[in-house]
Formats: C-alpha cells, structure tokens, sequence
C-alpha cells in the first residue's frame, strides 16, 4: 500500500507489514524529486516484508539507476532487505557506527557478549537458549558484509538541490541516524521518535549508557524546527508541534520509568536486574510476568539494564559483581 505523505518534496510511504510483530508495520519513506529518489529502510527478510515493498516500489515505478537507499539504523526490520537494493546496483548509506556493528566479523561474538551480561545479571540460562527462536531480529537479518557509503554525523546524502542531511541520535542503536531536511524542516525519524508506541532503549556491547545516550539525541532534536515528522513505525508526527510535544512526553516517560526502577532496587536491596525486571510495569498484553515469552523477557530485560547503567551512572544506585553475578542497592 502506497500513499503519498508530502508534497514538497514529493515523500510517498509504502507500508510493509511486519507478521507477528508488534510493531506491526514498518513505514518505508521515498522521497522523490526530478533527479533522484531516496528510499528510506527496508523491512525484515522474509517473503511478506519483500512482496510488500517490492510492489510498492512498482507503483511508483522509481527508476532504480537513479535511486539510492538510507538505513537509519542496524535493526532487521530496517535493513534485513539491503541485499536486494546492492543486487539492483542501488547505492546504500548508513550511519557509520551501526554499519561497523553490522559489518563486524561475527555477528555471532556480539550475540555472545550480549548472553554474557544477560547471564551475569541474571536472566535464566533456559530462557537465554529459547529467547533466540522467537527473535525476529535474529531470524529475519541480511547477511553482514553489504557495501555501503557511511555517514558522519552532519553527512550530507546526494539528492541534487535537495538538501538531506543525516544526524547521529544514537540510544535506540549506538549510531541510529535520523534525516533531517533543513530548507523544508522535515525529520524522517527512523525508530528515534515514535508517536503511539515508546522506542525500546537496550543495552549494547559498546554503549556504557544507552538511555543517557537516548536522551542526549532527544534533546539535539529538540532544537531543530520541525514542520512534520515521519517515524518508522504506525503513525503521528504530521503536525507542526508534534515532534516537539513527543519528546517531551518520551522524557517524561524515562524520567517515570527511572523513579519506578530506583523504588523497586530501594525496596529490595541486592536484587538482579532480572529481578527488578520482573517487578515493574510492561504492558504485554496484559500478560503477568511470569508468563511473558522469553524474547519479551529479553526486550524487558534490556530496558531494564539501560535504567540501571543510567542510574548507577549518575550514583543513585551502586552495582555490585561477586562470583560473576551482579546486584544493585542503593
Ligand atoms: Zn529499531
């Protein structure tokens, strides 16, 4: 499914959906001018997400000898159809940082490193071995090691007089890169800024303090003049203050989050983060905690750990390792 978005430039979104996900769809931006077109993310690699894309590309019949291809971050729902673009001779750019990550000689190490501080900080080996199933994000990736033209931050993409320039807002991913617009003020938002759902801050091998990352970004944006927004996933961000009122309202929601994780590490001193997790808010469903799916536990988990570095950054709370297993007081 087709629509077009914006007049000036011309930006058409295509919607792939994303089975059994529940972000349900990914917006893939095209922007369009005379010249040249930019395709912005992909979807996951399988067969729903490439149909649905591919066929969106045919109804707005791009000339793909004149198109290139942005992936604002490293996520599988973002990038797992790039192959598919180098095939075609299609240029891709992407945020340096992320494409590192991706390119790294085994993605299976960084996995590894991941498991390891989950297993240290308490997350259930067993629920370790079956949360790799049901991770889209590991079944539905491209394969590392695609040609791409990395991006600085301030990085400009070549569209002939349209201006696009990439900015690092690292957080949801060490080098997530929103598109910024500066004549027409419009922010193509990737994962960054999300309107009816709050982007997941995780932890990462590389990143001590992912969320104060997070926040840090959030405030950068903040200072641009923003007309319309266009986040990656469902809707919002059309209105000229809404990018400005979602930030707001995102920070809030950290701030709150951070309160409930300080509480429960002051109510039961020398807890896990697993521990903590399992003691605080999460709205699967409504399911109880101890019937989440392990991938969600994993998700949960992340989130956690992100507040706790933040916390434990900033003194509130301290980390304490024995025997290879982590606790947090106050
Ligand atoms: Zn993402």
């Amino acid at each position: 499914m087709v629509e077009q978005v914006w007049s000036s430039p011309t930006v058409h979104c295509i919607k792939v959906g994303l089975p059994q996900n529940p972000l349900r769809n990914l917006n893939v931006y095209v922007i369009c001018t005379p010249e040249r077109n930019l395709v912005i993310d992909t979807g996951f690699r399988r067969p729903e997400c490439r149909s649905a894309l591919w066929e969106g590309i045919g109804e707005l019949g791009l000339d793909l000898s004149r198109t290139s291809l942005f992936l604002t971050h490293l996520h599988s729902d973002h990038t797992g159809l790039v192959w598919d673009f180098v095939e075609r001779g299609v240029p891709i750019y992407m945020g340096r940082v992320d494409w590192d990550y991706l390119s790294g000689s085994d993605q299976r190490i960084k996995w590894a490193g991941m498991e390891e501080r989950f297993g240290r900080e308490g997350f259930p080996p067993e629920c370790l071995a079956q949360q790799g199933e049901g991770n889209q994000a590991r079944l539905y990736a491209a394969a590392p090691g695609f040609p791409a033209v990395t991006l600085e931050h301030g990085g400009r993409i070549p569209m002939e007089d349209l201006e696009v320039t990439a900015l690092h807002t690292p957080g949801h991913t060490p080098g997530h890169m929103v598109l910024y617009l500066p004549q027409e003020q419009l922010l193509f938002c990737g994962d960054h800024i999300l309107f009816d759902i709050t982007p997941n801050i995780s932890v990462w091998n590389q990143a001590p303090n992912s969320l104060k990352d997070y926040l840090n970004s959030l405030d950068a944006i903040d200072e641009l003049p923003i007309r319309a927004a266009f986040p990656a996933h469902r809707a919002g961000g059309r209105e000229p203050d809404a990018a400005h009122r979602r930030i707001k309202e995102l920070k809030a929601h950290h701030a709150k989050r951070l309160e409930e994780i300080y509480q429960a590490v002051a109510a039961a001193p020398d807890s896990t983060a697993y521990q903590v997790a399992g003691k605080i808010t999460w709205s699967v469903r409504g399911l109880p905690w101890e019937e989440f799916p392990p991938h969600q536990r994993w998700f949960a988990m992340g989130e956690t750990l992100s507040h706790l570095d933040y916390l434990t950054e900033e003194k509130r709370i301290s980390r304490i390792e024995q025997a290879g297993c982590a606790v947090y007081r106050v």
